[in-house]
């Protein structure tokens, strides 16, 4: 028997092997994903970037200005935030930004809230080309900006 002929079986049954591998690939749950055509898969208690509880922008919101949140937050991931009295001589908040690029989702302000306005966002990347995309202004002039509803480019207008 010839070299070439000894070494057919072996090489016969390597590929077999091979192609037993590949077809039992087949039937398992895909746990690769397209990104970044597809969103990255999150946990349900997953924190991402944090926003004022509200339903749409300009609509209504539970931020009495009380600057809890920015005297606790650890890494100055809350650059403005100004207030004004009301008519009722409370305070309110005029101009909200946070600025995702500094925040590391400890979630201190969500805790230190008194009210409740403010959750983590559900997005699990937020690849943006610059550092100031990751800046949102929340709150223009007590109104909640399209800013407040971030999305997987960082800011309102990309792809969810
Ligand atoms: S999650 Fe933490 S780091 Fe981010 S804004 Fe809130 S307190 Fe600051
Ligand atoms: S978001 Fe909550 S903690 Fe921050 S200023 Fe508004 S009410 Fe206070």
């Amino acid at each position: 028997m010839s070299d070439r002929e000894r070494g057919f079986f072996p090489g016969l049954m390597s590929l077999l092997s091979g192609l037993g591998v590949t077809f039992r690939a087949i039937f398992r749950r895909r746990v690769t994903i397209q990104y970044p055509h597809e969103p990255v898969p999150v946990s349900p208690r997953y924190r991402g970037p944090v926003h004022l509880i509200a339903e749409s922008v300009a609509s209504e919101h539970k931020c009495i200005g009380c600057l809890a949140c920015q005297r606790i937050c650890p890494t100055g991931a809350i650059p403005v935030l100004t207030t004004r009295k009301n008519e009722q001589n409370k305070n309110e908040p005029v101009d909200f930004v946070i600025d995702d690029a500094l925040c590391c989702y400890c979630g201190l302000c969500v805790e230190a809230c008194p009210t409740a306005a403010l959750e983590h966002t559900p997005i699990g990347d937020m690849a943006v080309y610059t550092p100031s995309m990751l800046r949102r202004e929340i709150l223009h002039d007590n109104t909640v900006t399209n800013e407040n509803f971030p999305t997987r480019k960082g800011k309102t207008g990309g792809k969810s």
